[in-house]
């Protein structure tokens, strides 16, 4: 990995923490009583994914 590379993956990240951040202030998907990404039942109401990894990995393959 060159000095290009290095420079092309902090934008990949600063590109991915901008969708991020968009992402949060648009409409989010409804709750529906289990976990967006793995579908395990969640008892919370209002809550969409069981864990912040969860909802990270749902959000890069959704965003
Ligand atoms: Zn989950």
């Amino acid at each position: 990995m060159d000095a290009a590379d290095l420079s092309q993956r902090h934008d990949e990240i600063l590109l991915k923490a901008n969708l991020y951040k968009s992402k949060k202030a648009a409409p989010s998907p409804a709750a529906c009583g289990c976990c967006l990404n793995c579908e395990k039942p969640l008892a919370e109401p209002g809550r969409r994914w069981c864990d912040a990894d969860c909802r990270d990995i749902w959000w890069s393959e959704n965003a």
